[in-house]
């Protein structure tokens, strides 16, 4: 399948899958009387609550205004603390901090690369509002332990479920785990409206708080009897984040396809599984038997002193055969805005080891078995020149 020539553009690590039902859909949404906040927005915030089995749905402009809004129903402000995982997209710790949050960063399952539990139990103080675990790579976080931990402090969780619409934890869908869980529909994520994102919630307050936060903090219903039907109220400070209606009829179209979307990110990662397991040096993602991950990103560990060669060489060399590897996540206390908060390189030791060796292999639903299985090729070749080098390469390695 791999003559050895280089392919002609680069295989992205991640990409949307748009055909013509979800262009016909938008178009048909772009012809209709509202273009934002009406009808559609309805529908795909009950599809979304359906599927995953949620009471509500709210809508908005992108997932992380949708963490923020989430922060601001629980009620988090200035001088709460907030947990969450050092290994994720910054949203998941910014969010607290647009409600002027202190975040603490809990370490990472070094299986599972999910946030610890026992590490959150240990960070927990008197402060502590909130928990903003994270379904890393697709793959549930130990939600349960997570959840029993926050019963016990009074605590609220907001699951951040970026990467995990449509994966399962215990045989249900994530969605209903967690006080409010958050699903984001970037391109790169299970479905896509472009820019958007998703609370669900069981719990009608937190419906409501959303709601609220989402126009500005403006409210309508209680006086329209007594004052007019033009009357509104400003409560509280809220924001216009608002999705248009022409995302969410793409949304509506997109989640029909969420079933067959996971079901072929599935078998392709059951694929790179099977050609990487006799591949010295690699780990392949675990997969823990209590959950169906959604299979969002391949992450794998490279073992550096095993195979003679760093992360960033092998990385360079996979990006030169144009194939679109990445890393995800730095950990996030590491970046300068952070550091200047007062986080130490040190505080997460699993989290941080566990990023000197990461690599995300390519991985989305339109993929064909043949790029994968020229992303393994391209791997072992990488992989191979390093461990011809000469053995004294593997002292001056491991920094
Ligand atoms: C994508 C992502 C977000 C934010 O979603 P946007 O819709 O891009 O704002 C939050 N958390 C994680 C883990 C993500 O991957």
């Amino acid at each position: 399948m791999n003559n050895g020539t280089i392919r002609s553009t680069m295989l992205p690590y991640g990409q949307q899958w748009i055909e013509d039902d979800d262009i016909e859909a938008v178009v048909a949404a772009l012809k209709s009387p509202m273009l934002t906040t009406g009808p559609k927005i309805n529908e795909f915030e009950q599809a979304v609550a359906s599927f995953v089995g949620a009471e509500y749905a709210v809508a908005f402009s992108n997932g992380t205004a949708a963490l923020h809004g989430a922060c601001y129903a629980a009620g988090i402000t200035a001088g709460d603390e907030v947990i969450t995982s050092a290994i994720t997209f910054a949203a998941s710790a910014n969010c607290a901090r647009y409600v002027g949050a202190n975040v603490v960063f809990a370490d990472i399952d070094g299986r599972t690369y999910n946030i610890d539990p026992s590490d959150v139990a240990r960070k927990i103080t008197a402060r502590t509002k909130a928990i903003i675990p994270v379904d890393f790579t697709g793959q549930p976080c130990h939600i349960d332990e997570i959840v029993k931990l926050a019963r016990q402090h009074q605590l609220v969780v907001i699951q951040d479920g970026a990467h995990s619409l449509g994966a399962k934890y215990k045989g249900e869908f994530v969605g209903t785990q967690a006080d409010m869980t958050m699903f984001s529909f970037h391109p790169v994520k299970p479905v896509t409206t472009a820019e958007g994102g998703v609370i669900v919630t069981n719990d009608e307050r937190y419906y409501e708080r959303l709601k609220l936060f989402r126009t500005h903090g403006i409210t309508t219903t209680p006086f329209a009897k007594e004052q007019g039907a033009w009357y509104y109220e400003m409560i509280d400070l809220g924001y216009n984040y608002r999705m248009t209606d022409l995302q969410a009829a793409l949304g509506v179209s997109q989640l029909k396809k969420l079933t067959p979307f996971i079901k072929r990110r599935r078998e392709l990662a059951a694929l790179y599984t099977e050609l990487l397991r006799d591949v010295p040096g690699v780990t392949a993602p675990f997969q823990s038997e209590e959950s169906e991950s959604g299979w969002h990103l391949y992450s794998i560990q490279i073992d550096a002193a095993t195979v003679c060669k760093s992360r960033k060489q092998i990385f360079e060399e996979m990006r030169a055969a144009n194939i679109g590897v990445h890393v995800h996540y730095i950990p996030v206390y590491w970046f300068p805005y952070y550091e200047q908060l007062g986080y130490n390189k040190g505080l997460c030791p699993v989290a941080e080891q566990w990023y000197d060796q990461a690599l995300t292999l390519p991985l989305y639903p339109r993929m064909q078995e043949d790029d994968v299985r020229e992303v393994v090729y391209r791997l072992r070749q990488a992989l191979m020149d390093g461990s011809q080098l000469d053995k004294r390469h593997s002292e001056v390695h491991h920094t």
